[in-house]
């Protein structure tokens, strides 16, 4: 996991999310949020995924 969040900060945000959509699980990741389009970050340190890009968070199980 600390080589995702090295590749988080370090990577522009265009890079993260299409690393993201090739990923299984990334459609229950999708925002939605106010019709935003981009895909939740996991931290599975927290439990929660966060938007890059309007920051919206929510809470996993
Ligand atoms: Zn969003």
């Amino acid at each position: 996991m600390l080589t995702r969040t090295y590749h988080s900060s370090v990577v522009g945000r265009s890079a993260s999310i299409r690393r993201m959509r090739r990923r299984s699980m990334a459609t229950r990741l999708y925002c939605r949020t106010n019709g935003c389009t981009s895909f939740l970050e996991l931290q599975p340190e927290t439990a929660l995924a966060v938007c890059p890009v309007c920051g919206y968070t929510r809470q996993l199980d």
